[in-house]
């Protein structure tokens, strides 16, 4: 039972409950208002923070006991970025994971399949990542990824089964696509904001003031910030004694069907 159906039971419950005391003890309106604005108010947090696993299981990061931390980029691939990742990553011999969305996969398929062929791991972004992906139905989010699996398997031969969520947000008809599906959704425990910051500096603090263990960092390919400071997040990682593995190895989970 996910934390939404709990949640919603109680609060039908709770709801049935003042009602049928509602003649003995004349509740007040704002008791009903106010056990609204609770429900509602946990259903956005559960939809907006992934690593809450409100609406589906979720895997945020790895065990705070091992000593690597996964690095993954989201939204390519996009050429003349992609490449430059790939470029520090093959100097460094870091293995990453891409979660990317089907149509750009469909207009660059030589860009994944370089991906591939360096030992990265593909995992599904969604089809269009439009803005309004969100209010799809369960059966329009099973068609996005479905979609993507095949474009995927058709340039590599692989069918992954790690699925992030644009923008990272969740709610029940993806949680009915993903289970219909059977893909494993993973998230990040660092979130480095790079599509919006523009001071390198402060985005490497971001990304390393709290490194340790079990992390899955989350960047962007497309970022030229995150080019520029991805040899010192790699280099700061082997100071601090952190391996840097792809996030199948480090949650332990397989990443194709
Ligand atoms: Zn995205």
């Amino acid at each position: 039972m996910s934390r939404y159906a709990i949640v919603s039971t109680v609060f039908l419950v709770i709801l049935l409950g003042s009602l049928s005391l509602d003649g003995v003890f004349n509740i007040s309106l704002y008791w009903y208002i106010g056990l609204l604005l609770v429900y509602l108010s946990m259903n956005v947090y559960g939809a907006v923070v992934l690593s809450a696993q409100y609406f589906l299981r979720t895997r945020c990061s790895g065990s705070q006991s091992v000593s690597s931390i996964a690095i993954t980029f989201d939204d390519g691939p996009v050429p003349g970025m992609t490449e430059k990742i790939l470029d520090i990553l093959k100097q460094h011999e870091i293995p990453a994971a891409f979660f990317c969305i089907g149509h750009r996969i469909k207009e660059n398929p030589k860009l994944l399949r370089r991906l591939h062929d360096e030992g990265h791991l593909i995992g599904n972004h969604s089809y269009s990542h439009k803005n309004t992906f969100d209010f799809l139905s369960a059966t329009g989010v099973v068609k996005e990824l479905a979609e993507t699996n095949t474009i995927i398997h058709e340039c590599v031969g692989v069918t992954p089964r790690f699925f992030r969520p644009p923008y990272g947000v969740t709610n029940p008809m993806i949680a009915k696509a993903v289970a219909r599906l059977n893909l494993t959704v993973v998230g990040w425990s660092i979130r480095s904001f790079d599509t919006i910051s523009k001071d390198k500096k402060k985005l490497f603090n971001r990304v390393t003031q709290s490194l340790r263990g079990g992390d899955v960092i989350l960047f962007h390919d497309y970022c030229d910030v995150t080019i520029s400071i991805l040899p010192d997040v790699i280099a700061h990682a082997s100071k601090l004694g952190l391996k840097i593995v792809r996030v199948d190895t480090l949650l332990n989970e397989k990443a194709y069907g």
